[in-house]
């Protein structure tokens, strides 16, 4: 059972401390503040007999070390490995799965970890079963079966659905399942799933870690040392490790990761809250709201509600022409930069995904995805009411009768 809350994680530095001071004047030799940038391929033996702690980029590199320990200290990890991008993260994990083992993950995954998942198992290199995770009854069915590997990914993409993590280990223990939390979308500073039990962190750093847009990257952090070591192994083998300008790019970009944080979710907060309100707006779904059927636990697992929502405009609005008319939102996949993107999950992110499965995850075509950024609130308001207001305007100016057709519940 775990007993640290994840409030308190036990390091004796408090997370924002850690991601600030993190590799400073890790250098040795000039104590320089930033930590350096160690491009070299290979490096040097002083004795051809003992091996020394880096002596090639792709199984060591210390730059990639520096991030690797700040990320493993910052979710409570024993061991981390940082990775080329969040997909080859969840793919390095998928080495610990056996020919034959199955493994179950949510039905509302990521696009590309569905993707990855479908086109392994069809190649017979595993069994994988999607389920709905906040089922209880559904979850208990698939673990008669003893799955090798148990993927979670709260809050999901993109309906915000929360999963009870210690609900889930609390099961997976008993089946001797491995346990495994995608936290791209909370980032270390909202979610510690590993103080929740699990055994496995995989996070796409290109999102909110990073923070940038810049990078592409990932890492996995393990509970126990035995599972990091494996894991290290498997990254070495394969080659799958992160390459060094990009470890020393994201360490800069997570400094600010617990400010980034708080300002865009106090934005989306609002954000969200507004559209609630509007009739216009069919459903919110963004955890911070009360009516949301997972606000009650995400207040207890998470440190904050984030800065992603999703939205369905009432019939009769349409979501394209909404989007066109935005001006400040960037109409992109991916989340978790400084710049406010919007998407349209059913033609972008989940494009992969067969139209059976999308509407099974419950992804309607007219859904719309926000990632809210560190532009002005208000600016933000301003641009997506003026935009929805144009679209009403147009959609009454098409209508005879001027009075809204179904534009109004
Ligand atoms: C983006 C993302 C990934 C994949 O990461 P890449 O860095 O794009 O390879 C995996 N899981 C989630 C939840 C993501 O948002």
């Amino acid at each position: 059972m775990n007993t640290a809350s994840p409030f308190n994680p036990p390091a004796t530095l408090r997370p924002e401390t850690i991601a600030a001071t993190a590799a400073v004047a890790a250098d040795r030799e000039h104590r320089a503040a930033a930590p350096p940038l160690f491009l070299s391929a290979t490096f040097g033996w002083t004795d051809p007999a003992s091996k020394p702690e880096f002596d090639y980029s792709r199984s060591g590199n210390p730059t990639r070390r520096y991030f690797e320990e700040a990320l493993a200290d910052l979710e409570g990890a024993a061991a981390g490995v940082v990775t080329a991008t969040g997909m080859a993260a969840v793919d390095l994990v998928l080495n610990l799965v056996n020919p034959g083992d199955l493994v179950v993950a949510p039905h509302d995954c990521y696009g590309g970890t569905h993707r990855l998942l479908t086109a392994r198992a069809k190649r017979g290199q595993f069994q994988v079963l999607f389920i709905d995770l906040t089922d209880g009854e559904a979850l208990e069915a698939a673990l008669i079966d003893r799955p090798r590997l148990l993927l979670i990914e709260t809050p999901s993409n993109p309906l915000l659905r929360i999963t009870d993590i210690e609900a889930c280990v609390a099961l997976t223990k008993a089946a001797g399942t491995i346990t495994v939390a995608d936290n791209t979308f909370l980032s270390p500073a909202l979610q510690n799933p590993l103080l929740l039990g699990c055994d496995l962190v995989i996070h796409s750093t290109t999102k909110y870690i990073n923070g940038h847009s810049d990078v592409v990257g990932g890492a996995v952090l393990a509970r126990d040392k035995a599972f990091g070591e494996e894991l290290a192994w498997w990254a070495n083998c394969t080659g799958v490790t992160g390459a060094p300008f990009d470890s020393y790019l994201t360490l800069r970009g997570l400094r600010t990761l617990f400010v980034r944080m708080a300002r865009q979710q106090q934005s989306a907060g609002a954000l969200a809250e507004r559209l609630d309100a509007d009739p216009r707006v069919a459903r919110v779904f963004y955890p911070g709201l009360e009516a949301h059927p997972g606000h009650a636990l995400a207040k207890r697992q998470q440190k904050g509600f984030g800065a992603m929502f999703s939205v369905e405009f009432a019939p009769g609005i349409d979501a394209t022409e909404v989007l066109r008319r935005l001006q400040i939102f960037t109409i992109a996949e991916s989340l978790g930069g400084f710049e406010s993107l919007v998407s349209m999950p059913a033609s972008m992110t989940h494009a992969a995904m067969a139209p059976e499965a999308r509407a099974k995850a419950g992804i309607s075509d007219r859904l719309v995805r926000f990632s809210i950024g560190l532009e002005h609130e208000e600016d933000l308001t301003r641009d997506l009411f003026a935009a929805l207001d144009a679209v009403t305007a147009s959609a009454l100016a098409k209508d005879d009768g001027g009075v809204g057709g179904n534009l109004c519940r």
